[in-house]
C-alpha cells in the first residue's frame, strides 16, 4: 500500500527516485512488497490509459486491461518473488504477446528491491525494462535470411541439413517412425533458362514451389538446395510405399504445362529419388547420397519418374567411380594408343542387282581394354566419360586415329566412300570441336565430303546454342550429319527439319525385334515413310537376320549396317575385306 511509505523516512528518498525516474527514457515501475504498483514513469508501456490507474493495483490487473496474453504473469510473479526473497538484482527477459494486433514485444527487465537500511527489509521493489523487439525481430529476420531462399521463399540447403539431423535424432530413439527424403530435380530446366532467359527461369522455380507446397501436406517440408534441386522431408509415414505415391503426385504436378506471358512450357519433368529412414541410412550424409544416388539412376534410366534407392546402386556406383579413375589415368599418362583402338564396322548399300551389295563408308567405333577392367564395352565408359566431363580429351583422339586410318584405306576404295564419327553431346558442346576437326582434315588432307558425324538423337534434344554453333559450321565445311539410334530418343518433326541432317539412322532395336513384334514392323516402316518425305538417306542398323535384310528391302530401305554384313573390323582386317572383294559383297 501506498500508506507505508508515507510514514517511514525513507519516504522522501523513494519520492525523490520517483521523481528522477518519472522523465528517463526506459519503462520504470515500483511495486510494494506485496506486488502492487507504487510508481509508474512515463514511458512505462500502458496503451494510453492513464499511469494513475494502476496505482495500488498488480501486474495481473495490468495484463488485463491492456489485453496481454497472461501466459507471461507467472514468470513475472516467479522473478518478483526471487527479488523479494533473495534481495538482490534479477534480470529476465518477457515476450509479450498482445492477440488483438497479433503482435509479440520482447523485453529485457530488471527487478530492483530497494532495502531498508536499518530493518534490511525490502520497502519497494523497482521493474525496469527496455524494448527489445527491433533487435529481436532483425535477429530473427536474419535467421530467416539465413535459413531461406530468396527466390521461393522455402527453406534452404542449411535448414535441410538441420532438419534431416534433427529427423535422424528422433529416429535414433524410436526406429518405429518411418521418414523419407525426396531429391527432386527438374529435367530440361536448363534449356528453359537458356533459351528463354533466367527471368522466366525464375517464374517456373517459383510456381513449380508453389505446386509442390499445393500438394503436399503442410507437416512436410519443402527445401530449395540451389539451382533447379529441391527436396522434401516426409516425415510419419504409415508405409514405405506412401513416399513413391507423394513422389509420384509432385512428378504429375511438376509435369503440367508452364504459362508464362506468351510461351507454354510443356517439356519440364521432374526426377526424384527417395531414401527411407532409417532403412537407407541413419546419418545424414548417408541419406542425402543414397537419394542422390537414386535420383541419378533416374536421369540416367530417361528421366521423368521416380525411384527407391537400393543397395545395388552402390555397386554400380562403385563401379562408375572406377571407370572414372581408370579414364582419368589414360588421360593424365597419355595412354590412349595403349588402352584403345578404334575398330570399323562397313556401312552397305544395294547395289541395284540381286544379292548384290557395295561398301559405302565405314562407322568408327572406339575400344577400350584396360588393365584393371580389362575389356569395357563403349556403351558403358562413353556415357559415364560423358557425365564425368573427360570426354573432350578423348574426342582429340578418336578424331586423329580415325582420320589416320582412313587414309591409309585410300588406295583400296572408290569416290564417295565416307568415314563417318560417333560424336557424344558434349563433345558436341565443346567450342572447339568444329575446330579440331577442320585441323585434323587439313592435315590428312581429307575431303570435308568423305566425313560424316553421327549425332545421337537424345544429344539434339539439348536445344542448346553451342551444339547449334558446332552444327552448322560442320555442315558449313561440306560434313554430312546422321542422326544415330533414331526411335530412342524424343526429337520432334519440327526437330528434325531444323537439323541439318542428310542421314536417319534408325536404332537397332527396332531392327532386332522385327521379327517378333508387329508393333516394331509398323514402327520402322513409319520411320522409312517418314525419312523419305523429309528426303533423308536412311540406314537400318543392326542387321543381323536375312529376315531382317528381306523386311527392310521389302520396305524400300537400302541401306544396311549389322552382323549379317560385318561386325566391327579392325584395320587390316577392313583392308583385306575391302581389297578382296573389291568393296563388293555377297551374301552366302
Ligand atoms: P552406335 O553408334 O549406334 O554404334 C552401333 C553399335 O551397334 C556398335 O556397338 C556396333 O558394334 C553395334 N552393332 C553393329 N551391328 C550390330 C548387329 O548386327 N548386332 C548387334 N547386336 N550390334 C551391332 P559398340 O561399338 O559397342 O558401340 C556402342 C555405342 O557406343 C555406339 O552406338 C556409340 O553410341 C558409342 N560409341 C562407340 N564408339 C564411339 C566413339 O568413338 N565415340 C563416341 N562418342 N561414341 C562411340
Ligand atoms: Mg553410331
Ligand atoms: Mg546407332
Amino acid at each position: 500500500m501506498i500508506s507505508i511509505f508515507k510514514s517511514k523516512k525513507d519516504d522522501k528518498t523513494l519520492k525523490d527516485y520517483f521523481e528522477i525516474l518519472q522523465t528517463i527514457p526506459m519503462e520504470v515501475a515500483a511495486f510494494d512488497p506485496e506486488g502492487k504498483f507504487i510508481f509508474v514513469n512515463e514511458y512505462y508501456f500502458t496503451n494510453g490509459i492513464p499511469s494513475k490507474e494502476f496505482i495500488g493495483k498488480d501486474n495481473e490487473y495490468y495484463f488485463y486491461r491492456l489485453g496481454i496474453d497472461p501466459n507471461a504473469i507467472s514468470d513475472r510473479k516467479k522473478y518478483f518473488n526471487l527479488a523479494l526473497k533473495q534481495k538482490r538484482l534479477i534480470h529476465f527477459t518477457e515476450k509479450l504477446f498482445f492477440p488483438d494486433k497479433n503482435r509479440t514485444y520482447y523485453y529485457k527487465r530488471i527487478y530492483k528491491p530497494i532495502i531498508d537500511p536499518k530493518t534490511k527489509r525490502v520497502t519497494a521493489v523497482f521493474l525496469f525494462g527496455s524494448n527489445l523487439t527491433h533487435v529481436i525481430l532483425s535477429q530473427k529476420e536474419l535467421k530467416y535470411l539465413a535459413y531461406h531462399d530468396k527466390l521461393t521463399g522455402l527453406r534452404n540447403r542449411d535448414a535441410f541439413y538441420e532438419q534431416l539431423e534433427q529427423l535422424v535424432r528422433e529416429t535414433t530413439r524410436n526406429k518405429n517412425n518411418i521418414s523419407a527424403v525426396l531429391f527432386i530435380d527438374f529435367d530440361n530446366f536448363k534449356i528453359i533458362n537458356d533459351s528463354l532467359g533466367h527471368d522466366y527461369g525464375d517464374i517456373v522455380l517459383r510456381e513449380a514451389t508453389k505446386r509442390m507446397l499445393h500438394g503436399l501436406r503442410k507437416t512436410d517440408l519443402v527445401f530449395r538446395l540451389g539451382g533447379d534441386e529441391f527436396t522434401v522431408i516426409l516425415k510419419n509415414l504409415k508405409r514405405e510405399l506412401d513416399a513413391g505415391n507423394v513422389a509420384e503426385k509432385l512428378i504429375y504436378l511438376l509435369s503440367k504445362p508452364y504459362h508464362i506471358k506468351e510461351e507454354t512450357i510443356s517439356s519440364m519433368t521432374a526426377s526424384i529419388g527417395i531414401a527411407l529412414i532409417p532403412r537407407d541410412g541413419l546419418d545424414r550424409d548417408t541419406i542425402v547420397k543414397n537419394a542422390d544416388m537414386a535420383m541419378y539412376d533416374v536421369k540416367k534410366t530417361g528421366k521423368g519418374g521416380y525411384r527407391y534407392y537400393a543397395s545395388e546402386m552402390t555397386e554400380n556406383s562403385i563401379k562408375r567411380l572406377q571407370i572414372i579413375n581408370q579414364l582419368r589415368d589414360v588421360i593424365e599418362h597419355k595412354d590412349f594408343d595403349n588402352q584403345f583402338n578404334m575398330v570399323y564396322q562397313p556401312i552397305i548399300s544395294m547395289n541395284g542387282k540381286a544379292n548384290n551389295y557395295k561398301i559405302i563408308g565405314i562407322e568408327a567405333l572406339i575400344r577400350w581394354n584396360n588393365p584393371l577392367l580389362g575389356a569395357v564395352p563403349p556403351a558403358i565408359f562413353i556415357p559415364i566419360a560423358e557425365e564425368s566431363k573427360l570426354i573432350q580429351s578423348f574426342n582429340q583422339w578418336i578424331i586423329q586415329r580415325s582420320i589416320n586410318e582412313f587414309k591409309q584405306i585410300e588406295p583400296y576404295h572408290r569416290n564417295g566412300f565416307y568415314l563417318s564419327l560417333n560424336v557424344s553431346p558434349r563433345g558436341l558442346h565443346s567450342e572447339d570441336f568444329s575446330r579440331n576437326l577442320q585441323n585434323a582434315m587439313l592435315r590428312n588432307q581429307l575431303n570435308p565430303k568423305s566425313l560424316q558425324v553421327e549425332i545421337t538423337e537424345t544429344s539434339l534434344l539439348d536445344d542448346d546454342p553451342a551444339i547449334k554453333k558446332n552444327l552448322t559450321a560442320l555442315s558449313g565445311m561440306g560434313i554430312q550429319l546422321a542422326i544415330d539410334d533414331f526411335g530412342t530418343g524424343y526429337a520432334s518433326l519440327s526437330y528434325l527439319q531444323r537439323i541439318p541432317a542428310q542421314t536417319i539412322k534408325i536404332d537397332r532395336s527396332y531392327i532386332s525385334r522385327l521379327n517378333i513384334d508387329e508393333k516394331d514392323q509398323d514402327m520402322v516402316r513409319a520411320i522409312l515413310a517418314m525419312g523419305r518425305s523429309l528426303n533423308k538417306n536412311l540406314i537400318a542398323e543392326g542387321v543381323e537376320t536375312t529376315d531382317h535384310l528381306h523386311f527392310l528391302e521389302e520396305n524400300s530401305c537400302k541401306q544396311f549396317q549389322g552382323y549379317l554384313f560385318s561386325k566391327p573390323l579392325p584395320l587390316d582386317n577392313l583392308i583385306h575385306l575391302i581389297s578382296e572383294h573389291n568393296m563388293e559383297l555377297t551374301l552366302p
